[in-house]
């Protein structure tokens, strides 16, 4: 039985999960009540396993809390009511006008996600840059795994999540995963470290919890949060004193290392002992592991990325790697495993602040005359970067300086998922105009003067870019709910409103034509990237710049995507979190996910199933902390730290180190992580600081504080 180029085998479309990086293939067939999903066991990544998100990816096209019809209100005080799509596109159109009229063209502000297609990315970031001419564009992602992106782009001139496909790491030797606990965030791509471990590979897990990943491990380190460049500092110590760097892979590839081995020296385990909590032993078991086989990987996830000094502290892993020759050789390598579903195609193609298509910097005059020359503009009219996702938030409103006036947010949720997000929420709230397409109503939509129902996932077509780099279709399997349009035929009733009638095809094919244009020659070549080469090939690994190329799987076998293709150490020091622990805050507050939700939760807490195995938000603590703090489990605890508190339920549990608490973050109202968390930005990614807060905890009503 074959696929047709429209991915149909008797009936069974062929796509892929709606939401994380992993991006498992699936089918979806029409059922009496609605579509089914169905195993596709050819798809190479997941092989026909699903998490529960996947299973039940469907109910959310169904939900009650499915907006059909666009809302409008009348007044910022007055409720949202029913209106038709012509009135809500010239009421957008009209806001954002307004404040461009009033203020000039940053006075408009442009939110977008990780979870877009390609396309739409694509076109939200033209539509900023040519329609609204305005430089404050960003987008969700700068919160997943932009740390990862700016250090890989330093040491390697190019930032691909994984530089190889995750088939290859059960062939490596040892795979140090480093904050990242796929077991519950993407639990089918688990299989690839149990086959490592059944071919005699060994895995190293580092967390502060002892999480599912890590009881698979072989060896599982629990630094204290936001001390693991400490942690890489103290291995690359070892791999050095020890003899195991590979001089001649640093000679031949590399550049830089004499002041990066300088800094490492001095990291003596004793002194990384002390600032980690990780005992000399267990760092010399680890180095013994690592350097053990020919080949090994370091894999990076938000632990480590979501910090200010996240850039570094992934450099330190990635000078690791380098030093011991395991980069850019078969099965071995760093990687980062990207969050969100297009994470990856989203920072890609333009919706990032400082990037055009084709991961083109704003400020190469040669990439925006490229970029110019497609969309059929001057490049001198092209804007100049924008300030970064938490700093575009933080400049929200009429009392800010410089403020952006209004806001144009497409598949995000802020409101829940930004750092320090009751501050966020009030600058929201200080918009002259809020303008949210979104599937559902979000907190954050809910503040909208207008919210725009759009399709979603089954409902179009689009491609999107996995952690892997491959390049995937998903297909439209059924048509949307009347009232509801696609974000391309938003971003094109408004440029058409807004003086550009042409330009902004709802077509995603026509876009996807115009993106491979617009990223050719680029780092993120598409241009031989075709809808029909995607299905017939199962996905396509960029770059691909021509319809001959095969597509890249495996990135830096020969060269690195440097000038001089040698990869660049970085010389990193540990330096403190930007909180630290103190008289009145005296603990350390981490955040992550849970298995049964995803992100803010927006669509996956509207899934009976998947709320039924994780209901609401909790605070993870250690037993002899709940002692102290004479808490029972279950019962409420306030979260306080400089920025606010939140509340939820005592989870007693040896799994997490006596001076750290956990609470995920898919949740809103009292029980939302992200009230607390700091928004400390990374000096180069500017990624928030969310791992890694000084909070204290006292019994919700009154108690011992701890
Ligand atoms: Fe979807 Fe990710 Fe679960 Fe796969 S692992 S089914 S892509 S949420």
């Amino acid at each position: 039985m074959s696929a047709d180029t429209a991915g149909t085998v008797s009936s069974i479309t062929q796509t892929h999960c709606p939401y994380c990086a992993l991006q498992c293939g699936m089918g979806l067939r029409r059922g009496a009540h609605g579509l089914d999903v169905v195993p596709r066991e050819a798809f190479p990544v997941n092989r026909g396993a699903l998490c529960g998100k996947g299973q039940n990816a469907p109910a959310v096209l169904a939900s009650g809390a499915r907006l059909t019809g666009p809302l409008v209100r009348d007044t910022r005080e007055g409720p949202l009511r029913p209106a038709t799509w012509p009135e809500a596109l010239d009421r957008v159109a009209a806001g954002l006008a307004a404040a461009r009229g009033r203020h000039g063209p940053d006075a408009v502000g442009v939110f977008g996600g990780g979870g877009l297609t390609n396309e739409k990315a694509y076109a939200l970031g033209k539509f900023a840059r040519v329609v609204l001419r305005t430089s404050q564009i960003d987008y969700n992602g700068r919160f997943c795994m932009s740390s990862a992106a700016a250090a890989g782009n330093k040491a390697f001139g190019l930032d691909r999540g994984l530089p190889f496909p995750l088939a290859d790491i059960p062939r490596t030797g040892c795979v140090i995963l480093v904050g990242s606990n796929p077991a519950e965030t993407m639990p089918p791509a688990v299989r690839y470290l149990t086959e490592l471990r059944a071919n005699g590979g060994t895995l190293i897990v580092i967390d502060p919890r002892r999480t599912r990943t890590a009881e698979l491990a072989d060896l599982h380190l629990a630094p204290r949060p936001g001390t693991d460049l400490a942690l890489a500092l103290g291995m690359l110590h070892l791999v050095v004193a020890q003899g195991h760097t590979d001089e001649a892979f640093i000679a031949e590839r590399t550049s830089g290392w004499p002041a990066t081995r300088a800094a490492a020296m001095a990291h003596w385990p004793e002194l990384v002992e002390r600032i980690t909590g990780v005992p000399v032993p267990a760092l010399r078991e680890a180095v013994r592991m690592f350097c053990a086989p020919q080949a090994a990987m370091v894999l990076t996830a938000r632990g480590p990325e979501q910090q200010a000094k996240g850039t570094d502290t992934v450099g330190a892993w990635i000078n690791l790697c380098l030093a011991t020759g395991r980069a850019g050789r078969p099965y071995s390598g760093y990687g980062c495993l990207t969050g969100q579903g297009n994470g990856q195609g989203g920072r890609e193609h333009g919706q990032k602040a400082d990037q055009l298509p084709g991961y083109r910097s704003l400020t190469d005059p040669a990439a925006r005359a490229h970029v110019a020359a497609v969309w059929g503009v001057d490049p001198a009219d092209l804007p100049g970067p924008g300030r970064s996702a938490y700093e575009l938030l933080d400049a929200l409103g009429r009392d800010a300086p410089d403020g952006i006036r209004a806001l144009l947010l497409m598949g995000s949720n802020p409101v829940v998922s930004a750092p320090r997000a009751a501050h966020v929420e009030q600058r929201i709230r200080a918009l002259d105009f809020l303008a949210v397409c979104d599937v559902v109503a979000s907190e954050t939509a809910l503040l909208a003067d207008v919210v725009l129902p759009v399709t979603q996932w089954a409902e179009e077509t689009g491609t999107l870019t996995s952690l892997e780099g491959r390049v995937l279709l998903r297909r439209k399997a059924v048509d949307p709910p009347p009232g509801c349009r696609s974000d391309l035929a938003v971003l094109g009733g408004l440029a058409a409103r807004l003086g550009h009638p042409t330009g902004f095809s709802e077509d995603p094919a026509e876009v996807f034509d115009e993106l491979r244009r617009a990223s050719a020659g680029g780092v993120a070549d598409y241009a031989g990237i075709t809808y029909g080469r995607i299905a017939a090939e199962d996905g396509v690994f960029w770059p691909c710049p021509t319809p001959e190329h095969p597509g890249t799987p495996r990135l830096f076998l020969d060269r690195f995507a440097t000038p001089d293709g040698r990869a660049r150490f970085t010389p990193v020091e540990h330096r403190p979190s930007a909180e630290e622990p103190c008289a009145e805050y005296p603990l350390l507050l981490t955040t992550g996910r849970v298995l049964a939700q995803y992100q803010s939760g927006a669509q996956t807490r509207r899934v009976a199933e998947l709320n039924a195995a994780a209901p609401g938000p909790f605070v993870q603590l250690h037993p002899r902390l709940a002692a102290r703090l004479g808490v029972a489990e279950g019962e409420p605890l306030a979260v306080v730290s400089r920025r606010g508190r939140a509340v939820a339920p005592a989870r007693i549990s040896t799994d997490i180190r006596q001076d750290t608490v956990f609470m995920p973050f898919h949740w809103p109202g009292e029980g939302r992580a992200n009230t607390v968390t700091n928004p400390a930005l990374d000096p180069t990614s500017r990624m928030p600081e969310f791992k890694v807060c000084a909070v204290r905890v006292t019994r919700a009503e009154g108690g011992a504080e701890g």
